[in-house]
């Protein structure tokens, strides 16, 4: 087992015999979110884009390419699993100020928004079985506008609505929909932010924590979430920000 916080945190077998699926965990924090209910006893696909490159398969964790734009290859993934408990639909890209551009602005909505939802729904009658729960995740930017990811912008806010639409009528099936609004994370995505020096000092100056985060700190949220500990919180948006939504100019 490894020592991530969640391990530290949580008993070691907080999700034996449930089954996971989390998009976007061939990286960053869909790939900490992979390995954090992978090490608390799940079974997880982890799915997304350069699977191959992903590291160290377990043996409750496997890695799998998969477009989540591609609805055949989508449906054919869900159409194959026999049991879900857990799905954590974290795939997401920034294409920066080309975001204005009607094709760009496509591509991002269509993986951070609508592939968001297709996945959820083709989730869902698997974790209707079970009393599943989903957990999206959001952004700082579904608080503020971004006049430089506008697209990523949008999906956010839409992705934040969407989770509280959802948990509504998903709760006469058991199921719960929350979502997690992380701040600045120490990923594959932040690395454009991280090494511009005036980019840097600006988000660090206004976060309280004065650092970014470390994956593993959203991971350990989304596990909370989707445990029984949290079992009467549906429709809740959780920042992971080390305080930046708190704090003024
Ligand atoms: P990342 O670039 O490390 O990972 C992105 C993941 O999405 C990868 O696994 C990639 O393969 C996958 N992906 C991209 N396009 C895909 C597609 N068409 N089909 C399937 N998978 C696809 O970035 P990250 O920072 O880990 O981002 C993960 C999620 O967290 C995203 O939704 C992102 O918006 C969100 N987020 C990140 C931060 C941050 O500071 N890093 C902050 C808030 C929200």
């Amino acid at each position: 087992m490894s020592s991530t916080t969640a391990t530290k945190s949580f008993r070691a077998d907080l999700f034996a015999g449930k089954t996971a699926v989390v998009t976007g965990g061939t990286s960053g924090l869909g790939l900490a979110t992979a390995r954090v209910l992978a090490d608390l006893g799940a079974e997880v696909h982890a799915v997304g884009l350069g699977a191959t490159a992903s590291g160290r398969p377990d043996e409750n964790l496997k890695f799998r390419d998969l477009d989540v734009t591609d609805d055949a290859d989508l449906s054919t993934f869900f159409s194959g699993l026999s049991e879900l408990d857990i799905l954590v639909p974290a795939a997401g890209i920034s294409l920066g100020q080309r975001e204005l551009e009607w094709e760009s602005f496509q591509r991002v909505v269509s993986i951070q928004l609508l592939g968001v939802y297709r996945t959820i729904e083709l989730a869902r009658p698997l974790l209707a079985r079970g009393g599943g729960s989903v957990v999206t995740i959001a952004s700082m930017y579904a608080y503020f506008g971004g006049g430089d990811i506008a697209a990523y912008s949008a999906s956010k806010g839409g992705v934040v609505q969407l989770t509280k639409s959802l948990a509504e009528v998903y709760a006469s099936e058991g199921i719960r929909v929350n979502s997690v609004a992380p701040g600045w994370i120490d990923t594959p995505l932040l690395a454009p932010l991280k090494a511009d020096e005036r980019s840097r000092d600006r988000l660090l100056s206004r976060t309280p924590m004065r650092r970014f985060g470390e994956p593993d700190e959203v991971a350990s949220v989304v596990a909370f979430l989707c445990s029984d500990a949290a079992r009467f919180v549906t429709g809740a948006v959780l920042p992971v920000d080390g305080g930046y939504l708190v704090t003024g100019i």
